[in-house]
């Protein structure tokens, strides 16, 4: 027996056990344990309830004892929106964009997305894995235990398959969970300009059944907006997906209201993601829909935009609300869940108890995997992180500070790294 864990120590256990997904009032049940304790075996929480409670079963009293010193433990936040795999940065950019450059003049200048692909082709796979391990480990220390990850800065047969395979060779060595989506539809690549309908093509005749095939990938995602793909074209590319057991995430009116929304409920996506230009209409139909909502505030805040996604509005009509980072060089170079939910209560006025669930089980549910992750109950993993705070609260209220003090992934120790 000596492979059990008993935590104790917790001076608010934050379990958010309950139903998944969460929607209206019930994002904000988080379901608190003071003085909690949870007992561990084999990856997977064994019991959870009081520490008087848990103490006193004869398993508990034979397991190695950990006290997290009356912090506040989560279940580990689940990132549901990640561009994990990119070569370089966009600093230059950066500051160009504070001077007052506009994206258009900034994709005309060789920067964009498309400077992050030419880098991402002339890299080695050994030097993006080592990259993204290193974030997987940034990750980890912020109390992230889960991470989604889309391709997308590779365009072209070979260095979208690299990235992919970069991708499952670090879900066989990061302690975390990786979850890949394939996003060929990023943009069009330079070689397609003129002809963007043969890279849907190729798309959805070639690379989307060869990746299904090899098991690269479980969702596909398109970039369905202005400047990107259109509704028929991601329609097209999401469907192919969908038949060949992809199932399909959407980038949504980021830029323009442009019916890709519909497209998602039409398609039953997982999530429509980003909506900063959603209207009330469609609010309506992702409230009637199991399509996650994903909002991404650490984008508008990198990019100095003055407005959000409707979080409240969609939180009231009912809909299922996740948040994620978008960490990606562009538009949202963080990977701090704790800074997202800081951006989401004070720029969208989601409360704490609402960012929260959003982040972790309602997120785990976009990921079709609120069976196992995203709360703290009975035959889940044991993914949690610990947090040096006395109340939930203070995770978003100090912002842009790292307050984890520790991250368990399926019971092990993934932070601080040496523990
Ligand atoms: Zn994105």
């Amino acid at each position: 027996m000596s492979e059990m864990l008993l935590i104790t120590g917790c001076c608010q256990l934050v379990t958010l056990r309950g139903s998944a997904p969460r929607r209206g009032s019930a994002l904000r049940e988080l379901g608190i344990i003071k003085d909690g304790a949870l007992l561990l075996r084999e990856g997977r929480i064994v019991a959870v309830g009081k520490r008087k409670s848990i103490e006193r079963r004869k398993d508990a009293r034979r397991a190695k004892k950990f006290d997290v010193g009356g912090r506040v433990v989560l279940p580990g936040f689940v990132d549901s929106h990640t561009h994990l795999i990119f070569a370089g940065n966009r600093a230059e950019e950066y500051e160009k964009r504070i001077a007052g450059a506009t994206y258009e003049q900034i994709a005309k200048a060789g920067g964009g997305i498309l400077s992050t692909v030419r880098k991402v082709r002339a890299a080695d796979a050994a030097s993006l894995f080592a990259r993204a391990n290193d974030w997987m480990n940034d990750f980890a220390a912020h109390g992230t235990t889960t991470v989604e990850a889309k391709s997308g800065y590779g365009l072209d047969a070979a260095s979208e398959l690299k990235i992919l395979r970069v991708m499952h060779a670090l879900r066989r060595h990061a302690r975390l969970d990786l979850v890949p989506t394939f996003m060929g539809a990023h943009v069009v690549p330079p070689e397609f300009a003129k002809r963007p309908e043969a890279y849907v093509d190729l798309l959805v005749r070639k690379l989307i059944p060869y990746v299904a095939k090899e098991g690269l990938a479980e969702f596909c995602d398109v970039f369905c907006d202005r400047g990107a793909f259109s509704v028929s074209q991601a329609r097209r590319i999401l469907t192919a997906g969908r038949a060949c057991g992809l199932v399909p995430r959407i980038h949504a009116e980021q830029l323009a209201p442009t019916g890709a929304v519909r497209l998602a409920v039409e398609l039953h996506a997982a999530s429509a993601d980003h909506l900063e230009k959603v209207n009330s209409v469609d609010i309506r139909a992702l409230a009637k829909s199991d399509v996650t909502c994903t909002l991404l505030p650490g984008c508008c805040f990198h990019l100095g935009l003055a407005s959000y996604a409707p979080a409240r509005k969609l939180i009231d009509a009912g809909a299922i609300v996740a948040l994620a980072t978008d960490f990606n060089p562009g538009t949202s170079p963080t990977l701090n869940m704790q800074m997202v939910l800081s951006l989401a209560c004070t720029q969208m006025r989601m409360t704490p108890a609402e960012a929260i669930s959003a982040a972790t089980i309602n997120a785990a549910y976009s990921l079709r995997r609120a069976d196992r992750m995203g709360s703290l109950e009975v035959g889940k993993f044991a993914d949690l992180a610990v947090f040096s705070v006395e109340d939930y609260r203070e995770i978003p209220y100090y912002f842009g500070v790292n307050r984890c003090w520790l991250t368990l992934k399926r019971g092990e120790i993934v932070y601080p790294s040496g523990t």
